[in-house]
């Protein structure tokens, strides 16, 4: 009997250790997954959305269209080349923040790999993008002037396209990046939009001073 009593007591003994022990390793693997979920959905080095998960929730609000803007430093492997790698990451880092700057609260910000964002503004249209355009030459410019110490005057070329009912990301995406090699091929430090070009100025009809008339008659 006394061995039976003693056997009753082991339950209530050693539940509450093990339970402190479970809640603990609960805790543990609920901080871990929590820290990798935050690993994968940031780049680590920008603090930007990484490229996987920028694409992922940019897909799922393209049905409601929007804005797409493809970011790419402009010369970016003579900063590397000329102060050293430790400096182009400090770029990037002010890259990023310049973006941020930038966009609205609502747009989604992702590095898409080496020294090229995105930008998608949900539901945004042509005017929004060249807002956003305008918007991150000028942070650009006004953040990125100097880097580590160093004057570096980066700046970055922009190709965007707007969403058109139906048309599936990839093809957002290849719009995009096609614009931005126009803009590159272009002169860089400036944003491609549309397919058409800036149309060529309608001087028909301008009248223009007539120096040699207007000097006759003085
Ligand atoms: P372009 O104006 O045509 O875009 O010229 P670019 O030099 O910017 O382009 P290119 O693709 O030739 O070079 C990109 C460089 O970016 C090369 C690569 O070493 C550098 N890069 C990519 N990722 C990183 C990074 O995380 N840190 C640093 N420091 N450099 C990076
Ligand atoms: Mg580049
Ligand atoms: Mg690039």
């Amino acid at each position: 009997i006394a061995v039976l009593g003693l056997a009753a007591f082991i339950p209530i003994i050693i539940t509450p250790p093990l339970a402190f022990l479970s809640l603990n390793t609960m805790r543990y693997l609920s901080q871990t997954l929590h820290s990798v979920g935050q690993q994968v959905r940031f780049d680590p080095m920008t603090g930007v959305y990484s490229r996987h998960y920028f694409l992922e929730i940019t897909r799922m609000q393209l049905e409601e269209g929007g804005a797409f803007l493809m970011i790419d430093a402009d010369h970016f492997k003579r900063i590397n080349d000329t102060y050293g790698h430790a400096t182009g990451d400090e770029a990037l880092k002010r890259l990023a923040q310049a973006l941020r700057a930038a966009g609205k609260p609502t747009s989604l910000i992702g590095r898409l790999g080496g020294e090229e964002f995105g930008m998608f503004i949900p539901k945004g249209r042509l005017t929004d993008a060249d807002t956003a355009a305008i918007r991150i030459s000028a942070a650009v410019s006004n953040l990125c002037h100097t880097i580590a110490g160093h004057e570096i005057f980066l700046t970055a070329s922009v190709g965007a396209a707007v969403h058109m009912p139906g048309m599936p990301l990839e093809e957002l995406l290849r719009l995009a990046d096609e614009r931005l090699y126009r803009a590159k091929r272009a002169g860089r430090n400036r944003a491609v939009l549309s397919e058409t070009p800036p149309a060529a100025p309608d001087f028909s009809g301008v009248e223009l001073w007539d120096e040699t008339a207007t000097s006759a008659a003085a």
